[in-house]
């Protein structure tokens, strides 16, 4: 078995999860799951309660969980705006459509792509058919360069092939187009501390970066890392609680349980925010080496 982002075969195999074990490259330290849970095995992983459990059924009771979530969205638009203001957005994995509302209310043009049926359905009545693609991004109808910045959010450890589906973002962005990534970081302070106990460890999620895997599997596939911050996300006690409930952990749903209990009940829903062992990452399309007649003045060549 080779590494399925570098190629080396120094692979170290660790904890069992899922169907398989979590392997870490000697080489460039992206850690993957092997073997893959099979096509049958992640269905019945993303069921309908799968988007329940994530607050992101789109027909959430609790307003606050909506409200939630979209603080979080808010994040990831605030650090997109650094580098893109407006024009076509697309959002991979963009379940019944959060982010894609924040992203219009801020003057973007919003796209989504999203495997999952259900939620797709849901997202496609708000925005129309054409904004919103059921499937994967490889096989989206999304032109060539049609977008000036693509997010994904707790997506790229979900993918069963990440050269591919970076490669597909940097057809369908345009050249001075940014993508904002976020996913588990295997270098976070909740990764040293919990090794192999990780909460982000779950047989859906296939792949574990750190800023340098990450900026390798970037430069593969057409891109250059420009930026990785530790991302924040936007949660409250109550929602922790509901998670911890949902995915237990020997010592974190305890904790949740308890800290929502000697809380005054308002506040349980009060945002705050919080890393989680994640980071985001801001790549842009690599410049490609510029012809003589194409050299810009004072420049090297
Ligand atoms: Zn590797």
């Amino acid at each position: 078995m080779n590494c399925p982002v570098c190629g080396s075969d120094s692979l170290k195999k660790g904890a069992a999860l899922g169907p398989g074990a979590v392997y870490t490259c000697a080489s460039c330290a992206v850690r993957f799951i092997s073997p893959q849970p099979s096509d049958r095995e992640l269905r019945a992983i993303y069921g309908e309660g799968y988007y329940r459990s994530w607050g992101l059924s789109g027909t959430e009771k609790n307003a606050g969980v909506k409200a939630m979530k979209t603080a979080t969205f808010e994040l990831r638009l605030d650090l997109i705006s650094r580098y893109k203001t407006s024009g076509n957005i697309l959002d991979v994995g963009c379940a019944t459509g959060y982010f894609m509302e924040a992203a219009e209310k801020r003057g973007f043009s919003p796209y989504g792509v999203e495997i999952s049926g259900y939620s797709s359905a849901v997202a496609r009545a708000r925005f129309g058919a054409g904004k919103v693609h059921a499937g994967v991004l490889e096989d989206c109808p999304f032109g060539e360069g049609f977008f000036d910045a693509i997010a994904m959010s707790d997506l790229l450890e979900h993918v069963r092939d990440p050269l591919r589906t970076l490669s597909a973002a940097r057809r369908l962005l345009k050249e001075d187009g940014v993508l904002m990534i976020m996913t588990p970081d295997t270098d976070s302070l909740t990764s040293r501390i919990m090794g192999s106990r990780w909460t982000h460890y779950k047989p859906e999620h296939l792949f574990y970066f750190n800023r340098s895997s990450l900026s390798l599997l970037a430069k593969t596939s057409g891109f250059e890392a420009v930026r990785f911050e530790a991302a924040k996300k936007s949660m409250n006690l109550e929602y922790l609680r509901t998670q911890f409930a949902a995915y237990p952990h020997w010592l974190l749903s305890p904790a949740a349980s308890l800290a929502a209990g000697l809380v005054p009940r308002g506040l349980r829903s009060r945002n705050f925010g919080l890393t989680m062992g994640e980071m985001t990452a801001i790549l842009r399309p690599a410049r490609r080496p510029s012809r003589p007649d194409r050299a810009e003045p004072g420049s090297k060549g």
